[in-house]
């Protein structure tokens, strides 16, 4: 079981996303793999396409920690009260980039159902 990096929610396997922590970027110049499960990444995927019509935010992003500009997501933490708890992800364009290229990675891959 694995941890999505938004809301936090155990999944058996989650999406990769490569992102750049500006904290590891001398560690991991290249950028650092955080996990997603698919309702976090179809999101910030759908954030990525409408950044021009939503208002941005400056602050820490809350999966690369950098301080930049950032884009609200929805994401929904798992809640044992209330069985989801809705909650807003403040995400740079980096990191929406990153969802966006693994969403669309994610839609070209062949099933691993039957054929
Ligand atoms: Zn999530
Ligand atoms: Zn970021």
């Amino acid at each position: 079981m694995a941890d999505c990096d938004l809301c936090s929610v155990s999944l058996p396997t989650l999406n990769p996303v490569k992102v750049v922590m500006p904290r590891f970027a001398s560690a991991f110049p290249k950028g650092t793999w955080v996990g997603l499960c698919d309702d976090c990444l179809k999101s910030a995927h759908e954030v990525n396409g409408n950044t021009s019509s939503l208002s941005s935010s400056n602050g820490d992003c809350d999966l690369c920690g950098a301080k930049t500009e950032l884009y609200p997501v929805d994401i929904e933490f798992p809640s044992l009260s209330k069985g989801v708890d809705p909650d807003v992800a403040n995400l740079c364009k980096g990191c929406l980039e990153g969802c966006t290229e693994a969403q669309i990675r994610k839609e070209n891959e062949p099933k691993s159902e039957h054929h």
